[in-house]
């Protein structure tokens, strides 16, 4: 079977515009021809469609790319086995899937396409499938204790958790999260320290208002609770090259790259940090005593709060991408920058503007950020 990738997106380019539809097809054929797979999902399926049209379309748009779409495939088909997925799991999705595209796509659909989708699946569940082989020896999910729990703002609080398993992650990392109100629904949150000996994390989680995993996390988790966490993913991690270092941080977007901070610390290595969070208010700085207090025991560190939207604030006031760029020139630096969509694509414009290349610039999104 050879791949065909031309034939795959231009049917899938048919099936776009019709995104919402052809998954709520998806599911409904999948749940009808396999039910008891329906345990395995959310009772609220509309983020789940979402998600499985933008991984779809981002596995079907790069299957000419294999070096991107590799390490995609092969951190999904880790991350599945949190949902307990197994290798005829795939078979029965399969099916679906192609019923779906046959479906959508009909006015243009032939033997060829339905090849080239053959093909194109076949390849990318083999990665997935062997992907999630490869790890068996470790466990698919954790139970984490909550040991601590601190509500800094009405909507943030800083969650400690400990693993009975040590939880092999890197800095810069984040876990998919589940809670024991809302079984079968996953929410990522970073994870805000580098590698401890005594198996603890910490999260900085904001409430989004009517959010379901959030809501919990912030105001219906005590100390003694059980959460489960999935296997650590994402790339924004340390390259450990010893440049000097800039962070920009906004709201929640801080707890990686406090990760980071906290790896640069036992590291040994003293390059110059600068490290920016943005909030909209003072009393959103939720980890400024923290943060503070690193900086006095640090002298190569350089933290800056920045806040936007408080007139009377009497620090850097400004947006954080504008404060990031009049401050200092950043190249030859390595930069890590993680918060809301805006936010981080702005001070990516700012800094490429100013001659800082792309492969220097390492990002990630908190989308429940505001
Ligand atoms: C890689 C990654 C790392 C992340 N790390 C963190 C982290 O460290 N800390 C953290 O707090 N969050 C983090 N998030 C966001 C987190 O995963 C959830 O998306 C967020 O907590 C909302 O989940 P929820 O279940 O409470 O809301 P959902 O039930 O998913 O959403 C409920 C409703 O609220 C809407 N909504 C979502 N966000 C907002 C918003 N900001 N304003 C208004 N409406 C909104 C949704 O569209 C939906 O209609 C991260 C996300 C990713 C992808």
């Amino acid at each position: 079977m050879s791949l065909n990738p031309r034939l795959v997106k231009e049917s899938f380019a048919v099936v776009e515009p019709v995104a919402d539809k052809a998954a709520a097809y998806f599911y409904g054929r999948l749940f009808a021809e396999s039910p008891h797979l329906r345990g395995m999902f959310p009772p609220a399926m509309d983020i789940q469609r979402d998600r499985l049209f933008s991984a779809l379309t981002r596995i079907v748009w790069s299957l000419d790319s294999p070096d991107s779409l590799s390490p995609f495939l092969n951190r999904l088909g880790r991350d599945h086995r949190k949902y307990g997925v197994v290798a005829q799991h795939y078979t029965a999705v399969g099916n679906a899937l192609l019923a779906t595209v046959r479906r959508f796509a009909a006015e243009i659909w032939n033997p060829e396409i339905e090849a080239a989708w053959v093909a194109a699946y076949s390849a990318a569940a083999t990665i997935m499938i062997d992907s999630a082989e490869s790890e068996s020896d470790s466990p698919a999910w954790w139970p984490a204790e909550v040991i601590d729990h601190e509500l800094r703002t009405p909507d943030i609080a800083v969650i400690t958790l400990r693993t009975g398993e040590r939880l092999p992650y890197l800095p810069g990392q984040y876990v998919n999260v589940q809670t024991p109100r809302w079984p079968r629904v996953w929410r990522a949150f970073s994870i805000a320290n580098a590698p401890r000996k005594d198996n603890t994390i910490r999260l900085h989680v904001r409430a989004v208002p009517g959010g379901w995993v959030s809501t919990t996390l912030v105001g219906h988790t005590r100390v003694g609770d059980t959460l489960t966490l999935g296997s650590p993913l994402g790339a924004m991690t340390p390259s450990g090259s010893g440049r000097d270092i800039l962070c920009v941080a906004g709201g929640t977007g801080l707890a990686p790259l406090k990760a980071i901070l906290e790896h640069v610390i036992e590291s040994g290595r003293r390059p110059r940090v600068h490290l920016l969070h943005g909030a909209r208010t003072a009393r959103e700085l939720y980890d400024l005593p923290d943060l503070t207090r690193m900086e006095s025991d640090f002298p190569w560190l350089r933290v800056v709060p920045v806040v936007s939207r408080d007139p009377r604030y009497d620090g850097v006031r400004g947006q954080v991408p504008e404060v990031m760029e009049r401050f200092h020139h950043w190249n030859g630096h390595e930069v890590y920058v993680c918060g809301p969509a805006a936010m981080v694509d702005e001070t990516v414009r700012r800094l490429q503007r100013n001659g800082v290349p792309s492969a220097d610039i390492r990002r990630d999104l908190v989308p429940g950020e505001r």
